[in-house]
């Protein structure tokens, strides 16, 4: 197969390592990519906000199937926009990415078919939004509708924050100001990234992972894109992996059914496990980031596969295959991020790090240095640039080799948290 994916981050450096070892793959691309991805695939400079570049793209390299990485393109409507024009593509609809496109959509969706998630209101106006704040009092979480890179929720700890954060909101303090926030009960518990892969009508849960969002050591500073994650997710037992496909995930996929918007791709479920069990915080309509990258590496089966039976809706007997290693990635981010940042600082040591037992490196943000006639240089290009990844027999021995490898990488200019995994450790160790 010719096999195409969407995107440029450390994510879809993980996907295409893992479909570059599928047998199945006969000429792999990425568009744009990155310095990384470019050692198993070519990178293709297009622009994938342009569908029909992409769907010109695609037709003239013949490809098989299109696995698009980022949300954007999804709730754009890429794979509508390639399916019309003949072109295999793995993710959902742009009607289904609603899922994560808008949370006031979801939240309606979880309200009409009981699915847990926190107590909600929609406000198109600030003053009804800020009475509602005022009967509720705090904690409480404000969140813009639409999509925001991760920049649009605030949890707020007291009214008085809540107001601001609904003036920042409508105020256009994200670009645009907000058509429409929903304002909900602040959940406690323990938060887990849960992934099931959708044909339509089935879904097959994946492995459970949790990610550190916040930038600095003890979950502290500001939230990031994420800064690194872990699998197996020592609060996500079988029983609870259960629960979250029967009361929240599989719900979800017959409402979609039901309402004419199959979903097919990969749902990534937020989840809070709070006291009286998992909650919805919200839905992502394509892998995480980086929680992607230690899936990839516990996955043993084919990922090719299970991509195309999920695009062609063949997933009810299908059946993946997980090693039972744990794995870890520490995100190597530049200072500043996820403030303002500098590009182009050079980064040496990266083929020393690889050494070290069962690590993997996946590049979230790096390019070549085009001044070099021999391109060998690596330079950082964006805020979260580098995934040390590592397998171990634990996550504590899997932290261990990726510290390691951190520790060979020379870049000043970059930073990382030093605790990744630290809960699912302190477990470990308890036996808890
Ligand atoms: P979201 O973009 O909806 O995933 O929210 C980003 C982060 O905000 C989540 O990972 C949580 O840490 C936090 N958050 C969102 N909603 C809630 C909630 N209802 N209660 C507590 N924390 C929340």
């Amino acid at each position: 197969m010719n096999i195409l994916i969407l995107g440029s981050g450390g994510r879809e450096h993980a996907l295409a390592w893992k479909i570059a070892a599928s047998p199945l793959t006969d000429k792999l691309y990425c568009a744009p990519g990155n310095a990384g991805i470019a050692q198993g695939a070519e990178c293709i400079a297009l622009d994938i906000n342009d569908h029909s570049a992409v769907i010109g793209f695609a037709k003239e390299k013949r490809i098989d199937l299109v696995v698009v990485g980022p949300e954007a393109p999804l709730c754009a409507g890429i794979v509508d926009d390639l399916e019309a024009a003949g072109i295999k593509a793995f993710g959902p609809t742009k009607w289904a990415a609603r899922l994560e496109g808008s949370k006031g959509f979801t939240k309606d969706l979880c309200k009409a078919n009981n699915i847990p998630t926190a107590a909600y209101e929609r406000f198109k106006q600030a003053g009804a939004a800020k009475d509602y704040v005022r009967r509720q009092g705090a904690p409480i979480v404000v969140k813009a509708d639409g999509l925001a890179a991760g920049k649009g929720v605030v949890v707020a700890q007291t009214v008085q924050e809540a107001e601001d954060a609904i003036d920042m909101l409508f105020g256009g303090g994200l670009g645009a100001p907000a058509w429409e926030i929903v304002i909900e009960e602040c959940l406690t518990g323990e938060e887990a990234s849960f992934f099931a892969l959708c044909d339509g009508e089935t879904a097959i849960p994946l492995i459970a992972a949790q990610d550190h969002k916040r930038a600095f050591d003890d979950d502290k500073g500001p939230n990031t894109g994420g800064m690194g994650a872990y699998s197996p997710a020592p609060i996500m037992t079988a029983a609870m992996n259960k629960r979250v496909m029967d009361d929240i995930v599989l719900p979800t996929v017959a409402a979609l059914k039901r309402a004419g918007a199959p979903y097919k791709g990969v749902l990534f479920a937020g989840l809070m496990i709070t006291g009286g069990g998992p909650q919805l915080i919200e839905y992502n309509v394509r892998f995480g980031d980086p929680e992607c990258q230690v899936l990839m590496l516990r996955l043993m089966s084919d990922l090719v596969p299970a991509l195309t039976a999920a695009r062609d809706g063949q997933l009810k007997n299908f059946d993946l295959r997980w090693y039972p290693d744990a794995a870890l990635t520490v995100v190597m981010a530049t200072k500043g991020y996820p403030g303002a940042y500098g590009k182009g600082s050079v980064i040496a040591g990266l083929d020393d790090a690889a050494q070290v037992e069962g690590v993997e490196i996946f590049h979230a943000g790096t390019m070549f240095d085009k001044t070099r006639a021999d391109g060998a240089r690596i330079l950082a290009n964006g805020g979260r640039v580098l995934n040390v990844c590592a397998r171990g027999k634990t996550v504590r021995e899997a932290q261990a080799r990726a510290y390691q490898a951190v520790d060979r990488i020379r870049w000043p200019e970059g930073f990382c948290r030093r605790d990744i995994g630290f809960r699912a450790i302190a477990r470990e160790t308890t036996g808890r």
